[in-house]
């Protein structure tokens, strides 16, 4: 049983879907990450190669969840809104980050971005450097997210 538990907190962490509720609520869990697969995502929701690893859902009243977003050199996100706001922890390399209608920042390791409670944004690696943040974001009914249209390449080009 718990080995299915994860595959979906990966969907929930990223596309949306409702977290799901363990069957032992009361209980401290250890979970290890070779049980979390790594997955890819989707081309539906990312543009170039984006690999998830989960970290972490709460099981509900708590509805934190996350996990790590690696991004190769280009690819980035959708466009897209948390309707809680997100929490990025840049890990590794250089990476950009853009609110509609302002200006593309760099992000480095180091670098903690806050993402407003539905403000539509983007993120996702530099150009020529990939890079990995700790994506984390508060579930509202079960949905962490919802994905708009894809980042064009006019779009991401206006980066630094
Ligand atoms: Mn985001």
């Amino acid at each position: 049983m718990r080995m299915k538990l994860f595959p979906v907190l990966a969907t929930s962490l990223l596309l949306g879907a409702p977290a799901l509720q363990a069957e032992n609520e009361s209980s401290v869990r250890v979970m290890h990450p070779d049980a979390q697969p790594s997955q890819l995502g989707s081309a539906k929701n990312f543009t170039g190669t984006v690999r998830v690893d989960s970290l972490f859902q709460a099981q509900a009243p708590g509805r934190v969840g996350g996990g790590t977003v690696t991004f190769e050199p280009g690819s980035r996100t959708a466009w897209h809104t948390h309707p809680l706001g997100q929490t990025l922890i840049v890990t590794a390399g250089v990476g950009l980050v853009q609110q509609w209608g302002g200006p593309v920042q760099e992000i480095r390791p180091g670098d903690i971005v806050w993402i407003p409670a539905g403000a539509k944004h983007w993120h996702g690696a530099s150009p020529n450097n990939g890079m990995t943040h700790i994506a984390i974001a508060e579930s509202l009914d079960g949905k962490a997210v919802d994905w708009l249209e894809q980042v064009s390449d006019t779009q991401y080009r206006q980066s630094p």
